[in-house]
């Protein structure tokens, strides 16, 4: 069999522990025999970081801006119990956050949809992509406790010294006050990813905020959205028979409720952060949810949304069998083979991306899966496939 060729490298940032060796396993029994890969590769495992003083993780970065597509193995963001496991220089940042920093991109996470694992809501149909603003807000918040009656104010100072105040509050008594921020720049950015996403991906988006009540912090968004939609994007929304569709974050919950799914929904830091878990839970695993960072430049990484699953590392350390669950491992690589494919006109790998998708839907669908799955799923008598047992039985599918 002649392998299918790529044209333009993807970027392969390498990661830690479960998803580690799933990794291996992926390139080994589904990629390799079918596609000359070919990969810049950058080990972001966590020991090579930390020789690298992290400069591989920038590196990774350049290489994605470079290259325009990556696909990422989920890493362990260190905390102090790793500093100490792994001896580490210093507690090195997040990559993703660093990654994302640099790409200044948009997160976009959706669940993927098999036929024996029922979302909890029952008319979910499609999946929900929620898009999740990654700047500012209560993220960069500054807060003061209030010890008792007084005032608070917020001053603007402009460079030319011009000032704006405004009156917070009153205090007869102590309280609690904050004050965070946004930037049009980040919220303009924000919303071309999240036009240009739907583009692709050819799905409506819906936004939602609050700006009944926050008419000038909530609307500011609104109204940055509503000008990038009208100049750069409404012709094309409409050719590709899509449509933008803005309303308040509380008509938005009560409506994604009653939908169908197949629709992209953006949301500000906070709201995004409460409700991708929440429609992350509701469709059913974690290990069935994919991520893609989108930057307004048109880069895309993509990875699973899930850890480095440390608990069945250990397992697996100790010599016992594990079943962890690979496939949004496979949905990280597909989707960055289809895009690359697509940006580079090779019909060849992007039909070998939707093969790829539907062995592994068709695994799970006939029976075969890892044991999350397994206890959750509507089929009667699942088999329970151990981590490198369902990537096989994807192969032989395949
Ligand atoms: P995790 O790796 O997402 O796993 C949490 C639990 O969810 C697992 O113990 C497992 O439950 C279940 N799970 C997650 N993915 C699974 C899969 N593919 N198959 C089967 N079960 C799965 O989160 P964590 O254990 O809290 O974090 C581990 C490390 O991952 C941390 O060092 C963290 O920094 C890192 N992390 C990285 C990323 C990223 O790179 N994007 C994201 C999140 C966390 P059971 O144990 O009940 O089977
Ligand atoms: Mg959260």
């Amino acid at each position: 069999m002649t392998k299918i060729q790529m044209k333009t490298p993807l970027v392969e940032m390498d990661g830690d522990e479960m998803t580690r060796i799933i990794w291996q396993l992926i390139k080994n029994k589904l990629l390799d025999p079918f596609i000359d890969l070919k990969t810049e590769y950058y080990d972001l495992g966590l020991a090579n970081r930390d020789a690298t003083d992290d400069q591989v993780t920038v590196d990774a970065a350049d290489a994605t801006r470079r290259l325009g597509v990556a696909v990422k193995c989920a890493t362990i963001t260190p905390n102090a119990a790793r500093v100490e496991e792994y001896g580490l220089k210093q507690m090195w940042k997040s990559p993703n956050g660093t990654i994302r920093a640099m790409l200044d991109g948009t997160v976009f996470r959706a669940p993927i949809l098999v036929k024996g694992i029922r979302p909890v809501v029952r008319n979910w149909e499609q999946p929900i992509t929620i898009a999740r603003h990654a700047y500012g807000d209560i993220y960069k918040n500054v807060e003061i406790i209030v010890p008792g009656a007084g005032k608070v104010e917020l001053v603007y100072t402009g460079e030319d010294g011009t000032e704006i105040r405004e009156l917070v509050h009153e205090y007869q008594g102590p309280g609690v006050a904050q004050g965070v921020h946004n930037l049009d720049a980040s919220i303009t950015s924000f919303a071309h990813s999240c036009f240009r996403y739907a583009l692709d991906t050819k799905q409506d988006l819906w936004f939602s905020t609050k700006d009944t009540i926050s008419k000038k912090y909530d609307h500011r968004f609104k109204d940055i959205f509503s000008e990038v939609y009208e100049a750069d994007y409404a012709d094309a929304f409409v050719q590709a028979g899509i449509t933008y569709f803005y309303t308040l974050i509380d008509d938005a919950v009560a409506r994604v409720m009653k939908a169908k799914g197949g629709f992209i929904w953006a949301c500000k830091n906070y709201d995004g952060d409460v409700m991708s878990d929440m429609v992350s839970s509701a469709f059913g695993s974690l290990a069935m949810m994919t991520s893609v960072l989108v930057s307004p430049a048109g880069v895309y990484e993509y990875e699973a949304a899930h850890g480095t699953v440390q608990r069945h590392y250990y397992k697996h350390l100790a010599g016992e069998k594990t079943s962890t669950n690979s496939v949004a491992t496979i949905f990280a690589w597909t989707g960055a083979l289809r895009k690359r494919g697509e940006l580079d006109e090779l019909e060849d790998l992007v039909a070998f991306a939707d093969r790829l998708e539907r062995a592994t839907l068709d695994t799970i669908e006939s029976g075969q899966m890892t044991g999350d799955l397994a206890r959750i799923t509507t089929l009667s008598s699942p088999e329970t496939l151990s981590t490198e047992g369902f990537i096989e039985a994807v192969a032989a599918r395949l």
